[in-house]
């Protein structure tokens, strides 16, 4: 090994064990395990609490390995070069002789693949044989998380070892584009769908209520288990208002994402102040009108599902 970075060497230790590991990404933390042991597959569903039906993002350093798993094409080599390593994953059609256990699809014959962009991770991956399933390591349906501490506050104990790579800096999961066929976009993430629109000369666009979706994608998800109501002009006195510009008179119960309408700076500290409102007992929380392009499409579409009632 190249590197002589404790936890590094760390997190191989326990992976080749079979244990699952927490990894800093630019998106948001990973509960990471070897995606070739059903073993240690099967401990990630269950530390999570995740539905089996619901199949995970395997992470690589780049395409060498990912050429044993997958079929590559064209529309995903251009996305590749451009986007990656970055917060964009991949759907495409898994080889039939791959050595990707079966519980990371659900038998799917296709395969969510993602090039994260964290260098510790990248590290991390460069030096194990395997490739790395991994999915937002917070217990089903609860908020990602963006720190160390945040993994420790999901699952204490029950955790061997997360590794410490600051906070996320993009702090939104990745966006899901199928390019097993016609582009589609499954979920909106941290790169902005107008910059892949550019870049394939496409017009793809997502809601809601999109009909394509991710097969894991409930309603209710990135949830604190706090009503949510969005596009509040005039918050009430005893909710947590979320807000994206800076008001005249601060009160207390104003959580900012942002100061000057910076979405990126907006998205950065989405999860954290989810969090923070929790953890300070709030029973409502309202949020300015958020504009629903670039990342703001992504923030709004995670708010929706933390309010679906
Ligand atoms: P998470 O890692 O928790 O952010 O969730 C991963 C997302 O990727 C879930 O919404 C999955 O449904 C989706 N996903 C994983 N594998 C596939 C696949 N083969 N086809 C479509 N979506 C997938
Ligand atoms: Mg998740």
């Amino acid at each position: 090994m190249k590197t002589n970075n404790s936890s590094i060497k760390k997190s191989i230790h326990l992976l080749k064990k079979n244990e699952c590991v927490g990894i800093p990404t630019e998106t948001v933390y990973g509960l990471a395990a070897n995606a070739y042991s059903s073993k240690a597959i099967l401990k990630v569903f269950k530390l999570k609490r995740r539905p089996r039906t619901n199949p995970l993002i395997v992470h690589y350093h780049d395409i060498k390995f990912l050429k044993n798993d997958c079929y590559l094409n064209n529309r995903f080599m251009k996305l590749y070069k451009l986007f990656c390593p970055g917060p964009i994953t991949f759907i495409l059609k898994k080889k039939p002789n791959s050595n990707i256990s079966k519980f990371v699809t659900n038998n799917k014959k296709t395969l969510a693949v993602r090039f994260p962009k964290h260098r510790t991770t990248r590290l991390l991956l460069k030096n194990i044989s395997f490739p790395l399933a991994a999915p937002s390591a917070n217990v089903s349906t609860s908020i990602s998380p963006v720190t160390k501490k945040d993994v420790l506050e999901e699952f204490g104990s029950k955790i061997k070892y997360v590794i410490d790579g600051g906070k996320t800096k993009v702090g939104l999961e990745s966006t899901i584009i199928d390019v097993t066929g016609r582009p589609k976009i499954l979920r909106v993430g941290g790169l902005d769908l107008r910059t892949i629109n550019k870049s394939l000369k496409l017009n793809l666009n997502y809601n809601f209520k999109n009909k394509y979706k991710a097969p894991g994608q409930s309603k209710l998800h990135y949830s604190p288990g706090i009503p949510i109501i969005l596009n509040v002009k005039k918050p009430k006195k005893f909710s947590a208002y979320i807000l994206i510009s800076k008001r005249r008179y601060n009160n207390k119960n104003y959580f900012y994402l942002t100061k000057n309408r910076n979405l990126n700076e907006a998205g950065q500290n989405l999860y954290k102040i989810l969090r923070n409102i929790k953890r300070k007992k709030y029973k409502l929380i309202e949020v300015e009108n958020i504009p629903n392009q670039g990342l703001g499409l992504t923030i709004n579409d995670r708010l929706k599902r933390a309010s679906y009632k």
